[in-house]
């Protein structure tokens, strides 16, 4: 008899928000002396977060206004080794990114003078640093970022991604927040590989060409797009979430090899027509991506509306033994450090020696590895202690030049080789 008055009791139990029965709610949570239903919990969340995001500059965080070029290039300089021209021309397209997006939601400017996007086209080989410049930067902003591989996207219609997949993905990396979503970054990576190939009698493929370039191009002006939102838990009623690319900062990456005969037979042909002025100032035929401007990427197959909205070009140096040494060791979170907090977690007593360090350096430049096979070099010189030492009795690893080219043997080389 007990137990069926304090049933009828909980039937009779209400939201004091929107007076829902009990039965009617899937959850009724008690407070002191009131009730909450999953729907009033969920509508006050919302009704949080709106307020919480207005009161950020609509998303725009504070410190992210006080970032001035130069502070946003010595952040860079903490994880990226040299590549200063690329770092200073990024500190101030991001620069300029941000404050066009604080003049979008300033009601009162009235010049009409309207800023337009600084989106970002990188220029050098594999595995000099231009993924890492683009993360870092997002990293200090603290926006969604996002990488696509530009080979796998086609145009409609096609096998294959299409372009919209890019913000999906990036929704996803915002967590399906779209407010962030939308001023978060891109990184379109080999955007060389959806070049026109042209004249050129390799034709592989050109569904992946032209047609990708155009379908990217609108993404780059700025469009609304309906993104299918692919299990975001914020919307699960929305079949399409529509994404507004104007505030989405692009960086587009690529090795583009091959150019340098381009930009060599432009200076040549400079240089016969104003051979007194070019004297002075000798070309470094060593690098010659340092001269690149933005015609080299149309001869090379971009088309023009393309390269048009990519106004801010730099280029990536060829990593030479120097800086691979000093990505080693210098960078914040370099390769080194890393290896050496996952030993002292075991209580392991690590060195390295500098010789050994060298040795390392020397391997990846004879082999041509890269920065990329800096890390797969270590991986296959600490793999051994790291198996070995968390168990062992006696926790001390002193890496020696000996030590070293003792694990790694010809297969092993011949391996890293094969992969890079
Ligand atoms: P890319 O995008 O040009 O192919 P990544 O940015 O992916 O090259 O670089 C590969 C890895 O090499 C990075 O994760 C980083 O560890 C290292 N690296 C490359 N260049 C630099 C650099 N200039 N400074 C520090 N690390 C670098």
């Amino acid at each position: 008899k007990h137990k069926a008055i304090q049933m009828s009791k909980e039937e009779n139990l209400e939201c004091s928000f929107c007076g829902r029965k009990k039965a009617e709610t899937d959850l009724l949570i008690a407070g002191v002396d009131a009730h909450i239903c999953d729907k009033c919990i969920e509508q006050a969340h919302g009704i949080v977060e709106e307020e919480v995001s207005e009161t950020n500059t609509g998303g725009l965080s504070k410190d992210l206004l006080l970032k001035k070029p130069v502070e946003i290039k010595t952040f860079l300089d903490q994880y990226i080794i040299g590549q200063d021209e690329t770092k200073r021309a990024m500190a101030v397209a991001v620069y300029n990114h941000y404050k066009r997006l604080l003049q979008t939601t300033d009601t009162d400017h009235e010049d009409e003078v309207e800023i337009e996007k600084s989106n970002i086209v990188l220029v050098g080989e594999t595995g000099t640093g231009k993924t890492l410049v683009a993360r870092t930067i997002a990293k200090m902003l603290n926006v969604p970022f996002s990488i696509v591989d530009a080979t796998v996207l086609t145009q409609a219609g096609y096998v294959g991604e299409d372009v919209e997949s890019i913000l999906s993905r990036l929704l996803q990396a915002a967590d399906y927040d779209l407010e962030k979503a939308q001023r978060g970054i891109v990184f379109i990576d080999e955007i060389d590989k959806i070049a026109r190939k042209g004249d050129n009698p390799s034709i592989t493929r050109d569904v992946s060409g032209e047609g990708v370039q155009q379908a990217l191009l609108k993404l780059l002006e700025g469009t609304v797009v309906n993104v299918a939102p692919k299990g975001g838990r914020k919307h699960p009623e929305q079949k399409f979430i529509e994404v507004d690319t104007k505030d989405i900062l692009f960086i587009a990456g690529g090795a583009f090899s091959g150019i340098e005969r381009i930009i060599s037979k432009r200076l040549n042909r400079q240089a016969v027509g104003f051979s007194a002025s070019l004297d002075d100032d000798k070309i470094d035929e060593e690098n010659l991506l340092q001269y690149i401007i933005p015609s080299d990427l149309k001869a090379f197959g971009l088309i023009p509306e393309i390269i048009g909205r990519l106004p801010v070009l730099s280029y990536m140096n060829p990593l030479d033994a120097i800086t691979l040494r000093a990505i080693l060791t210098t960078p914040k979170n370099s390769i080194i450090k890393q290896y050496t907090k996952l030993f002292a977690m075991d209580a392991i007593d690590f060195t390295i020696e500098e010789d050994a360090l060298n040795y390392i350096v020397e391997n990846a430049v004879a082999y041509k590895l890269g920065a990329r096979g800096l890390r797969s070099l270590c991986e296959a010189i600490f793999t051994d202690a790291m198996f070995e030492l968390p168990s062992a009795e006696e926790k001390v690893l002193k890496v020696t030049k000996q030590y070293a080219a003792s694990k790694l043997t010809n297969t092993t080389l011949k391996k890293l080789r094969a992969a890079s």
